[in-house]
């Protein structure tokens, strides 16, 4: 049997099987320990330090306890300190992106997605080089900055190569004022050499959703193709950081699984990349089974309420305070307003999932035919923008840290630093005002200019606050872009 070992490269020894089922029953046994439950809540508040806040994060079995609790005093409690942990280390900022769909050819089998190899009835399409262009004109002219980039695994298709050109075609489109200048990845799992490749292209975080950690269930889900190998899947993070890309993002399907076992298996993983690599996902994504072709979530057993939902995201947050969390159109205004408040540091937004949405269609249709899933809030990107706005979030188009190399721990150490008044929020008031004065509607505008004057004020360095007010008026009186600290 394989015994757990958090700084071991094997699946089964760091996602150990055998370590969740006792976590559950400990959580069980322990859940309505009182004391322990206080224990684990000082422990999980961020604490003022000379410079900054620190916070010492929750282990899987920390985690799991609280998960297990049913005390609503003890629920409010934890969004409290997921709020804190949110406003100490990201600030009052949501960062924006949205997803772009090169190829929906795909030879795995998974049974919760409409590219699914044996899906006849969902028409196969593939982006060319000309199209990427339109598709990144059409995100530009909406304002988009950065991008996460979907693709089914195809090794005829959409080979790496494929993928290489599309970064490197999108990275090239210059259209007025707009640019891409962050392109995170959505692609199966890969080879060292393959990893080494995308880090080459510029890419930001390498984003693969685990789905399930649960093994058993995990082979069912995934019944053929190279996806259905586990402890390949499991263990590309590590390859991935071997080929040098230092910021991952790890994800799992709520829906699939019990999500007591995914929450546990999920934090250890984040313990396995600290272990090992040293620094943790730079990323969590929360994604929940949507509806989409041939797919009705109802058969998935697990579905999860929008309170499990909230509490998963909060405890996510109190676990990992300085991973970054995203949620995206998949879940309704409602649901992201309420998960704004526990943690959530990046959104995207006027999101189409289908292969070809953005480029001729006004922001009133939406093709179906290739589309992923349901996308359940609708609404346009400046809809999203004012929207966070009129909530108190600053909308940050900002890709300033991985630009400037402060990616794995030297942004984790910016994190923990305190200066992210001095820095991240000035470059997102500089980027949303680029956002206002080349995108937004009027009243967008006026919302947006409003907030960029209030929050110019919370810079603590006179100095810094004198170059972003500088940048700000050039930005508005000229079509100079791009500036940052
Ligand atoms: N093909 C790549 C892979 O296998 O990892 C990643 C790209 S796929 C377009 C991105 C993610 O969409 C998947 O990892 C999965 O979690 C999610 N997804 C698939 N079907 C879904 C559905 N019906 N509802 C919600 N999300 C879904």
């Amino acid at each position: 049997m394989a015994i757990y070992d958090p700084k071991s490269l094997k699946a089964e020894e760091f996602i150990n099987d055998e370590e969740i089922r006792d976590t559950l029953r400990w959580a069980e046994e322990h859940k309505n320990d009182q004391a322990l439950i206080r224990e684990i809540l000082e422990k999980a508040r961020p604490v003022r330090k000379e410079k900054g806040y620190t916070c010492k994060g929750l282990t899987h079995r920390e985690a799991s306890l609280l998960l297990a609790n049913d005390d609503p005093a003890v629920l409010e409690e934890i969004y409290r300190i997921a709020e804190e942990i949110k406003l100490a280390f990201y600030g009052n900022r949501i960062v924006i992106f949205a997803p772009l769909y090169l190829s929906n050819y795909c030879v795995n089998g998974c049974v919760y997605c409409p590219y699914h190899l044996k899906n006849k009835h969902i028409p196969r399409k593939k982006l060319t080089q000309e199209e990427v262009k339109a598709e990144v004109v059409a995100l530009q002219d909406m304002g988009h900055k950065r991008l996460a980039i979907e693709a089914g695994e195809d090794p005829k298709n959409n080979p790496i190569e494929y993928i290489l050109e599309c970064i490197k075609t999108i990275y090239s489109v210059h259209h007025k004022n707009g640019d891409i200048r962050r392109v995170n990845v959505n692609i199966a799992a890969t080879t060292v050499e393959n990893y080494r490749r995308l880090k080459e292209a510029g890419i930001g975080t390498y984003i693969l959703f685990q789905e399930t950690y649960h093994k058993e269930s995990y082979l069912k889900l995934h019944p053929t193709g190279p996806k259905h190998d586990y402890d390949y899947h499991t263990e590309a993070m590590d390859r991935a950081m071997e080929g040098g890309i230092d910021d991952v993002g790890l994800g799992v399907l709520f829906g699939l699984e019990l999500y007591k076992y995914e929450l546990a298996g999920l934090i250890m993983h984040a313990e396995h990349l600290e272990a090992v690599h040293g620094v943790g996902p730079h990323t969590i994504s929360v994604p929940r089974v949507k509806k989409a072709d041939d797919i009705d979530p109802t058969q998935f057993d697990n579905g999860i309420s929008d309170e499990i939902f909230a509490k998963i995201t909060a405890i996510i947050r109190l676990a990992v305070p300085y991973t970054g969390m995203i949620i995206s159109t998949r879940e309704t205004e409602a649901v992201r307003s309420k998960l704004l408040r526990l943690g959530i540091s990046q959104v995207s937004g006027g999101s189409r999932t289908s292969v070809g949405g953005y480029a001729g269609y006004s922001n009133d249709e939406r093709p179906h035919d290739t589309e992923q899933f349901d996308v359940s809030d609708q609404r346009s990107l400046d809809e999203v923008v004012r929207w966070l706005m009129e909530n108190g979030h600053i909308p940050s188009f900002c890709t300033a840290c991985y630009r400037e190399g402060r990616t794995g721990d030297r942004f984790m150490s910016l994190c923990k630093s305190g200066q992210i008044l001095n820095c991240c929020h000035p470059n997102a008031l500089m980027t949303l005002t680029e956002y206002l004065e080349d995108y937004a509607s009027p009243e967008t505008k006026a919302v947006g200019y409003r907030m960029v004057e209030e929050e110019l004020k919370k810079i603590p360095s006179d100095k810094v606050r004198r170059i972003a007010t500088e940048h700000i008026e050039d930005i508005k009186n000229s079509n100079r872009r791009d500036f940052r600290f």
